[in-house]
């Protein structure tokens, strides 16, 4: 199993898993043409995508997804809530729920509920049945409920959204700041590292950066905050950023 990230952040996510001739996108909030020159720098078509999972309804995960399934007739899943959130409905293959697993070719995904201002937004793990990749990002706070989801993983791409000082002392408004920083918005670098460190990382092969926060966070900050919560080696912390995304990584 193997997976790479076209790009992270508020201008747009997505995020690619594949076993075999099986390929996951989870999310897609580029535009097709974007979209399609991310695939390709990933030597993927997106006639390749076995199924297209969608997070949430916000457009940094979802503006291309419609587009996208009807050209190259990829089906859809994501929760009712999420389907009633958006603003362009796409046609659905299936719907998904916490708790739910869905197989699409040789890989397994769980779809776990996260804290976000949402609809009904959910994370999800995908298995090829030997191996674990586990994402989260676009949640404020976590739960043990959330965190039994996420154990014994072999890769995780979580979202190290803020630090908590730049965001206290940046240019956003009130009701923003509070909106990003709370219980429905995303998790700082503090909290992020906390909950890795609540998991436990001995049996992560990758640990991935996502979401970073162009204006309210630096990468060498994240990294840091890692690096002091985790006692990790800063060198094998990975950040997907919104330029670039990050390269396949293979789970060995
Ligand atoms: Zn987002
Ligand atoms: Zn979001």
């Amino acid at each position: 199993m193997r997976f790479a990230v076209l790009g992270s952040g508020s201008q747009g996510n997505g995020t690619l898993i594949a076993s075999g001739d099986t390929y996951i996108l989870v999310d897609c909030g580029f535009s097709l043409r974007e979209t399609e020159r991310r695939l390709a720098l990933l030597g993927v078509s997106a006639a390749q995508l076995s199924a297209v999972l969608v997070t949430h309804e916000h457009a940094d995960h979802v503006h291309g997804v419609g587009l996208l399934s009807r050209r190259y007739n990829v089906p859809v899943y994501l929760s009712q809530g999420t389907l009633r959130g958006l603003r362009k409905p796409v046609e659905v293959a299936g719907f998904l729920a916490c708790g739910q697993r869905l197989s699409v070719g040789s890989l397994e995904v769980t779809a776990s509920r996260v804290e976000h201002d949402a609809h009904e937004p959910l994370q999800y793990v995908v298995s090829d049945g030997t191996r674990r990749f586990g994402m989260l990002t676009d949640l404020g706070s976590y739960d043990a409920r959330l965190l039994n989801g996420y154990r014994d993983l072999d890769a995780l791409l979580i979202e190290a959204n803020h630090c908590r000082d730049m965001l206290a002392r940046g240019h956003y408004p009130y009701f923003l700041k509070q909106r990003v920083g709370g219980m429905r918005g995303h998790l700082n670098n503090h909290q992020a590292a906390s909950l890795v460190h609540e998991l436990g990382w001995n049996t992560l092969q990758y640990l991935v950066l996502a979401h970073l926060s162009s204006k309210n966070n630096l990468p060498h900050l994240a990294r840091q905050c890692f690096v002091d919560t985790l006692g990790c080696d800063p060198d094998w912390l990975e950040v997907a950023n919104q330029e670039h995304g990050l390269d396949w990584r293979a789970i060995a």
